[in-house]
């Protein structure tokens, strides 16, 4: 009945195993598509070749399948659609430039820095390299002052906006060590896989609004946006992949059983359970997929799309 039909997708990065953050931001995605009768994807994203671990994505995807998430359709790998990015910036190369700053002088320029803690860029190479400088990065033009400011509904968070020159600045699409940046990446990847819905922690809440600019200038449609609450250790910091990561075994049932539970409680779903129960992961799911419609009703904005 959705027109166009739902497609979710879960878009790990693997920088290391999945952990119970992680795992919070697959469930969402899950149930949110399952409840919509949709497609779900999974999404490999090592476009950050550094950064990336050898060996995680295979075990993310086993713990996946282990859980019993099953993705609609072959996954894919960042690091294989380079050439889609490429032609992407390429499209678009009138809204580009190439810049010759290094990190130290752009903090240098004492604009502070971005919500996920990029320097707020000044602008300093925007009519041309300065002389004598070669090319670092690639960045995209944002509007100026005034012309900047984009806004959207977040089905959980509710209304967001930011300013795109003050918060942000013209950002980087392609980065100095030569590899494409995220926002390009998840951008193309969500129109080029028809993505309608985006399901992931508020962690990149504040990269939506540079997201959205980006699928404009590109001409591709806007996903409708669910952002979860991220989960956070003793001291208030972000889970990393270093810890808490979920260690399963093979046939452990009750540890999977267990895991999803953990997840589920933190977002704060009422599964409808009898005593001793769930047993098996079945039982979960049967349980989760109400619990997730029911949270969803529970939450102005938040209704099945
Ligand atoms: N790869 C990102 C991460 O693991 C998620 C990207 C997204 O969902 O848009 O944090």
């Amino acid at each position: 009945h959705l027109n166009p039909p739902y497609v979710g997708r879960f878009a790990p990065s693997p920088t290391g195993p999945l952990h119970a953050g992680s795992l919070v931001a697959a469930l969402a995605s899950y149930l949110d598509a399952r409840a919509h009768h949709g497609r779900w994807l999974v999404r490999i994203e090592d476009i950050d070749e550094g950064r990336s671990v050898p060996g995680a994505a295979e075990a993310i995807l086993a713990l996946l399948e282990r859980l019993g998430m099953r993705a609609d359709g072959e996954v894919v790998w960042q690091s294989r659609r380079k050439h889609l990015y490429q032609a992407a910036a390429e499209r678009i190369a009138h809204h580009t430039y190439p810049c010759g700053c290094n990190r130290r002088e752009i903090a240098d320029s004492r604009l502070g820095f971005a919500p996920d803690g990029a320097a707020i860029y000044p602008g300093t190479c925007r009519h041309g390299l300065p002389q004598g400088r070669a090319m670092r990065s690639l960045r995209l033009r944002v509007p100026e002052p005034g012309y900047d400011v984009v806004g959207f509904s977040d089905r959980f968070a509710g209304d967001v906006s930011q300013r795109l020159a003050a918060e942000s600045g013209d950002f980087v699409l392609k980065r100095a060590d030569g590899f494409w940046a995220y926002q390009l990446a998840v951008v193309v990847d969500d129109a080029e896989q028809g993505v309608t819905d985006v399901v992931r922690g508020a962690d990149l809440l504040d990269s939506t609004p540079r997201q959205i600019f980006l699928q404009r200038v590109l001409g591709v449609p806007t996903p409708r946006y669910l952002h979860v609450p991220v989960v956070r250790n003793a001291d208030g910091e972000k889970l990393s992949k270093q810890t808490g990561a979920l260690a399963l075994t093979p046939g452990d049932e009750a540890g999977a059983v267990e895991a999803l539970l953990q997840a589920a409680r933190f977002l704060q779903l009422e599964l409808e359970l009898g005593p001793g129960q769930p047993a098996s992961l079945a039982a979960f799911w049967d349980a989760a997929l109400p619990a997730w419609r029911r949270l969803l009703a529970s939450r102005p904005g938040a209704a099945l799309a």
